[in-house]
């Protein structure tokens, strides 16, 4: 009888079977144990990257290790980007440990990704005067690549904006709009001829100097400055005319005028004017001698010597004149700004310790002085312009008493001075309170002037100015 269900397989095919796995676990082996002992390179970053072409190309790394064993330092990069030149280039990594090699690659794409760019002459958000049309201001356009493109922009007019746009030759588009706006909020411009402060003398008649006034819509505006505000020449003080214009849009616009009113010199008048100082030992002698005497003068000073002398000066009732801070030729006349600069140091001292807002200056050396062309030519018909449009006057000197020059005893600068003291101009006497010569002349110049018939003034914003000629 024959037994049912049981397969038999011959003896041969199970030998088979068996060497076919035996075979088999032995390849996988062999594969694993290789697999295990390779090392191990991963990259960091893209393994495809672009890059646009001029920029820097950065390599972002990788990791390469076998078992816990760093081999970062054993890598082997072959190939280069040219980064100036657009391509695709490959990076192949490679590390070796024993008979094993692990490998890596990477592609870098070098183009252009960058957009051109235009710059607009003019705003961006521009206004113009309504019932115009806009004028073009101009543009520029330029590719990382491609160089100038300005003449490839393409320029589409749509009424409230322009919209100009321009490709590269590697299609990168830039697009940018310019909005126009009918719109005029732009006030008109006064010019006052003669500058923001005239003279006029007391008791004479004021002259208008006259004015213009445009605006950037509706052109000249003269007709339409209106001036507030009197000058009465009898009052002896600064009066204020206002010039007030409006254009067609309303956009107003304002400046000031100040007339200063001033008295024309007396003849027999002296003005005493002390330069340099203060100076404690001469200067608060001085102070002393003009209080005895009850006589005025006017101190020109710098900023050297102690605050309290100025103090003095002020509340004994003369007058503070400001003669720069530091009296540094090479300072103050290095240029316009340079003089300002220096003449507001020694202002502000004196307005910090009087309270004073003093305008009256002395410039060092005079108006007329040549030293300042070394430092810049023609300063100083800049210079008394200036001041003058900056609410200053100045005094120069008609009488020198000799203590800055060859003079070095009391009784020479006594003489000096008496002997050119004159009944028929203004003597406005220069001095520096600075000098033990001047100090000990000063009594007796006080007294000679008192029995020769002449008065003493100090200078205020009502003296009319001492010009000399300017040399520069
Ligand atoms: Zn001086």
């Amino acid at each position: 009888m024959k037994r049912k269900g049981r397969i038999r397989f011959p003896r041969k095919t199970v030998e088979k079977r068996i060497l076919v796995a035996v075979i088999f676990f032995l390849v996988f082996g062999f594969f694993l144990a290789c697999f295990l002992l390779t090392p191990k390179i991963t990259l960091k970053g893209n393994l495809q990257e672009v890059v646009n072409v001029g920029s820097k190309y950065k390599e972002k790394g990788y990791k390469a290790s076998y078992f816990k064993q760093n081999l970062n330092n054993m890598v082997i990069v072959k190939g280069k980007v040219n980064t100036k030149k657009q391509g695709v280039y490959s990076l192949y990594y490679s590390v070796k440990k024993g008979p094993f090699t692990a490998k890596a690659k990477r592609i870098v794409e070098v183009k252009d990704i960058e957009k051109p760019e235009i710059t607009l002459k003019g705003e961006k958000d521009t206004k113009i005067c309504p019932g115009t049309k806009y004028e073009e201001e101009g543009f520029e356009a330029k590719d990382n690549v491609d160089g100038d493109l300005t003449k490839e922009v393409k320029v589409k007019d749509a009424k409230d904006k322009i919209i100009y746009q321009v490709k590269d030759k590697s299609g990168n588009e830039r697009k940018i709009v310019r909005t126009i706006v009918e719109k005029d909020d732009t006030p008109p411009m006064i010019e006052l001829v003669d500058g923001e402060n005239v003279f006029a003398y007391q008791g004479e008649g004021y002259q208008e100097a006259g004015y213009q006034a445009k605006d950037n819509c509706s052109g000249d505006v003269t007709n339409k400055v209106f001036i507030t505000g009197e000058v009465d020449t009898n009052k002896l003080e600064d009066q204020t005319l206002t010039y007030e214009v409006m254009d067609e849009y309303e956009n107003r616009q304002e400046v000031k005028r100040v007339v200063h009113i001033i008295h024309h010199n007396s003849p027999g008048t002296i003005y005493l004017t002390f330069d340099d100082g203060p100076k404690q030992g001469t200067t608060n002698v001085i102070l002393d001698i003009l209080k005895e005497e009850n006589v005025k003068a006017t101190f020109f000073v710098t900023g050297s010597g102690p605050d309290e002398l100025i103090k003095r000066e002020y509340d004994e009732g003369h007058t503070v004149g400001l003669h720069t801070y530091s009296h540094n030729y090479g300072t103050v006349y290095q240029s316009v700004d340079s003089y300002f600069k220096d003449l507001q140091a020694v202002h502000d001292r004196v307005q910090n310790i009087t309270g004073y807002d003093s305008r009256i200056i002395r410039f060092p050396g005079g108006s007329s002085n040549t030293i300042s062309k070394r430092y810049q030519q023609g300063l100083m018909t800049t210079l008394t312009k200036e001041v003058i449009a900056r609410g200053y006057s100045y005094y120069d000197w008609n009488l020198e008493s000799g203590d800055a020059g060859t003079l070095t005893s009391a009784e020479a600068i006594y003489q000096n001075v008496i002997s050119h003291l004159s009944k028929n101009r203004v003597n406005m006497i220069l001095m520096h309170d600075i000098k033990s010569y001047t100090r000990d002349a000063l009594k007796k110049i006080i007294v000679y002037g008192k029995e020769n018939g002449y008065h003493f003034e100090k200078i205020t914003p009502q003296t009319e100015m001492m010009k000399q000629r300017i040399n520069n």
